[in-house]
């Protein structure tokens, strides 16, 4: 097994450089092989990184605040807070790691951006990642997925569901049109407040994240993140998931682990979902080139 979706800081805490080191990452790949996962990517988020914020700085202007909630300062607060950490360290840290012969890929996770792709792009062509992972986690302004937050909360209270999930659809569009990533991060992340629209709008926008990663070439991750969450269920749903198998979109495995301890976790229940959604290979990345290689099945030692 792989988990393809790593950090190495939780959303709370303020990024330690100090802890950025050879040590830290051990740790996880320790993790990994107790939990039966041969490869990690680490695959922080971009806006971690004072580079990141750089070119995307002040995104959250591009847009109205919506309903006289203050998304401006919320957004600047969780950059303020988040951007603090050199990129350069980051890849110099982890190549090292890969270097050293622990079984580590070079990732980053790049938050989308409107408007913004092409300078986020250009940054990152400057590194020598492995794999890229693309992911919506702002509609406009607002951090839909920042359940601690009262004013990003109040936004679910005050717009329709659909016109919450048709956004979020359109973004992916977007995103995967800009071919600038490797991978969809949960790919269905829109459920993750267990808000739901009618039955024929989830369809509706689960053919187009479909439709957007097929048309794109990027692959799809499987997700156990979203199961902790309000939504209590894996990325994506059992139904996008069958509608990406038709699609022949490819797969890998993630965890979204924000610390040592949730690498790899319930990665049999992900490779049991893939199965069941005839799934018979997994993605793997270098140097952003893919290669597939065959799903280990259930008792073998591979
Ligand atoms: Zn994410
Ligand atoms: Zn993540």
């Amino acid at each position: 097994m792989i988990d393809y979706h790593v950090h190495l800081w939780p959303h709370p805490e303020r990024a330690d450089e100090g802890e950025l080191a050879l040590e830290r990452i051990a740790r996880y790949t320790e993790e990994a092989a107790r939990a039966g996962v041969g490869e990690i990517a680490l695959t922080e988020h971009i806006f971690r990184f004072v580079q990141g914020r750089a070119v995307t700085e002040g995104w959250w202007r591009d847009w109205p605040e919506w309903g006289g909630l203050p998304l401006y300062a919320r957004a600047e607060a969780y950059y303020d807070h988040h951007a603090t950490v050199d990129l350069d360290h980051y890849v110099a840290t982890a190549l090292a790691a890969k270097e050293a012969g622990l079984p580590v890929i070079v990732g980053l996770e790049v938050d989308y951006v409107p408007g913004r792709m092409e300078a986020v792009s250009a940054l990152l062509a400057g590194y020598p990642f492995d794999v890229l992972l693309g992911s919506v986690h702002a509609l406009e302004n607002w951090l839909f997925d920042d359940l601690s937050d009262a004013t990003q909360m109040a936004v679910w209270e005050s717009r329709p569901l659909e016109e919450i999930w048709r956004a979020y659809a359109g973004a992916m569009e977007e995103l995967a049109a800009t071919k600038s990533c490797d991978v969809l991060a949960h790919p269905d992340l829109v459920k993750v407040a267990a808000r739901y629209p009618d039955r024929g709008v989830i369809d509706e926008c689960e053919e187009r994240i479909a439709d957007a990663a097929a048309g794109s070439g990027m692959a799809a991750e499987i997700s156990s993140a979203g199961s902790a969450k309000p939504c209590g269920e894996d990325y994506p749903s059992p139904s996008l998931l069958a509608r990406l198998s038709r699609r022949n979109v490819p797969i890998t495995f993630a965890s979204d682990s924000h610390g040592p301890a949730r690498v790899g976790e319930r990665n049999a229940a992900l490779l049991r979902q893939a199965l069941a959604a005839g799934y018979r290979s997994v993605r793997r990345f270098r140097g952003r080139q893919a290669t597939d290689a065959d799903l280990c099945l259930p008792g073998s030692a591979r």
